[in-house]
């Protein structure tokens, strides 16, 4: 008699797996499949990332793509697996993490280039360590949109391209239910990664990681005059001006990560692991986003430090191969000149300031003070200044300050500052610098209560908002406006 063999549905989505992280070896990951969710439905679906990536939304988005990145039917020429890594969380180490709920379908060959897609959420790995391997969907959601935010205003970042929800009941402070985040980014990555090998004196392992991720991605450190000609030194140093660049970008744009543990560092330089992140709302610098990090080690104005020290675990890690601690000390150092020039580049354009001339840093760092003090809304200031600059009168920016008297002093010196020859052209860079729409903690949770309803047209209108955050769109002013009372009330912690 024949035996019937039970396949698992498969999905055709045309493009080539070179599935080159799987060609490591087995000691960087386990191969595994997700774990199925029952009867799993589309919460949200990024059409542009889609068409980016050369992918019919029909098709991803259909039953059979819903059940695909779900994770309960395999995708034609991926892989699967769970990666392997380590790292210091909240500054202590914390030996081996992994991916314990993320699985890597695999990389394909896409429209966009060579892209991994990742499900977050998709069941239990080796790594899982207490964990359930789920995700909830109220932070599948968030990630989601607030992924798409970074990339709508120019930061770098993983994606997101769909969230699908399953009502399978997931436990956390209260029974929820599970959702999976599809990410899509070049490289998952970590810092962690290399830290793994490191500490456990793989040393092997350590350069062929190294090796794969510098002729991938950092192909010209090769080729190094830097750093008596060694390769992995100028990779530590390129890798340190990629995270001084983007810590720069969230400063500017009032982004707080929450959880900057070196295992959720990328090492493309990508905002990744979105989990208790926050857009300031009133601007206060000492700003904890996340309810469970009680130290606030990862306050708003320590991100920059901190990056450094992700940076050093890093180089530490990347010292067997560098072979000098001198070399990668200096390596290091570039992360010291890149980030303040990066940042002060970054609030220039925020003030519409098409040249560097002295006295602009005691501009920069006078308006933020005052911001500070009366702790104005970071991004409507910003926005109003911007309208002010472009012809509309200062008083709306004005109102935002109890002390006007202090505001007023500030607002001469930069319109005396302000080339009058060039105003336009100031206006038009602020405009799109700074944005009129973020993903406000308060806008994400009315988006997520509708979602728990199964109403998921408020993700849908999030999405389109924070994918042109510089864009007027007049029927959604009211997403603009200042967060409600109840918005300091909303505690994002770590449990997602
Ligand atoms: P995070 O703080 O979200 O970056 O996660 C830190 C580590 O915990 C990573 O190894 C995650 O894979 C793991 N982790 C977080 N939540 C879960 C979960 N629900 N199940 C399994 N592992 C988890
Ligand atoms: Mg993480």
């Amino acid at each position: 008699m024949d035996q019937v063999v039970d396949t698992p549905p498969r999905l055709e989505l045309g493009l080539a797996w070179p599935n080159s992280f799987a060609g490591l070896g087995p000691a960087f990951y386990t191969e595994l499949a997700p774990t199925p969710l029952p009867s799993p439905y589309l919460v949200g679906l990024n059409q542009r990332l889609a068409a980016e990536l050369g992918l019919a939304a029909s098709l991803v988005a259909g039953p059979e793509g819903v059940e695909a990145f779900t994770g309960n039917a395999t995708l034609s020429g991926a892989r699967p697996l769970a990666s392997v890594y380590s790292g210091h969380q909240f500054g202590v180490w914390a030996g081996q993490l992994g991916d314990g709920r993320a699985i890597l379908l695999g990389e394909a060959q896409t429209a966009a280039g060579a892209q991994e897609f990742q499900l977050k959420g998709s069941g239990r790995t080796p790594y899982s360590r207490m964990g359930d391997g789920r995700a909830v969907l109220r932070s599948s959601i968030r990630e989601f949109l607030g992924s798409e935010a970074m990339f709508g205003l120019g930061i770098p970042t993983t994606r997101a391209l769909m969230v699908t929800g399953s009502d399978a009941p997931v436990r956390r402070e209260e029974i929820e239910t599970a959702a999976v985040v599809t990410r899509v980014a070049p490289s998952f990555i970590r810092f962690g990664h290399f830290e793994h090998f490191s500490a456990r004196e793989q040393y092997d392992e350590l350069r062929k990681l190294a090796d794969y991720v510098i002729d991938k991605f950092y192909p010209e450190c090769r080729s190094t005059q830097a750093f008596a000609g060694n390769t992995y030194a100028a990779f530590l140093e390129q890798v340190s001006e990629r995270t001084a660049a983007m810590v720069a970008q969230w400063q500017g744009v009032g982004f707080c990560h929450g959880v900057m543990n070196t295992d959720n560092m990328s090492i493309l330089g990508l905002t990744i692991d979105y989990g208790p992140f926050q857009f300031l709302d009133a601007f206060d610098p000492g700003h904890i986003c996340n309810h469970s990090d009680e130290q606030g080690r990862y306050a708003y104005n320590k991100q920059p430090n901190v990056a450094y020290w992700n940076l050093f675990c890093l180089g530490q890690a990347l010292l067997p191969l560098i072979g000098d601690q001198e070399l990668a000390l200096a390596a290091l150092e570039s992360y010291k000149t890149v980030f303040p020039s990066e940042l002060e580049a970054a609030m220039r354009a925020k003030l519409g300031l098409l040249d560097n001339q002295p006295g602009d840093r005691e501009l920069i760092e006078g308006v933020l003070k005052l911001l500070a003090k009366d702790r104005v809304d970071y991004t409507i200031f910003w926005r109003r200044l911007s309208r002010h600059v472009a012809g509309e009168p200062a008083e709306t920016v004005r109102d935002l300050f109890l002390q006007r008297e202090a505001f007023d002093a500030w607002l001469l010196q930069y319109s005396e500052r302000l080339d009058k020859a060039e105003v336009e052209e100031s206006a038009s860079l602020m405009l799109r610098t700074n944005p009129k729409y973020v993903l406000r903690n308060h806008l994400g949770e009315l988006a997520i209560r509708q979602a728990k309803l199964k109403d998921y047209s408020e993700v849908e209108a999030l999405l389109a908002l924070v994918q042109a955050p510089y864009e007027e769109h007049p029927a959604h002013d009211q997403k603009a406006g200042f967060p409600p009372d109840w918005a300091t009330h909303i505690e994002i912690s770590c449990s997602s």
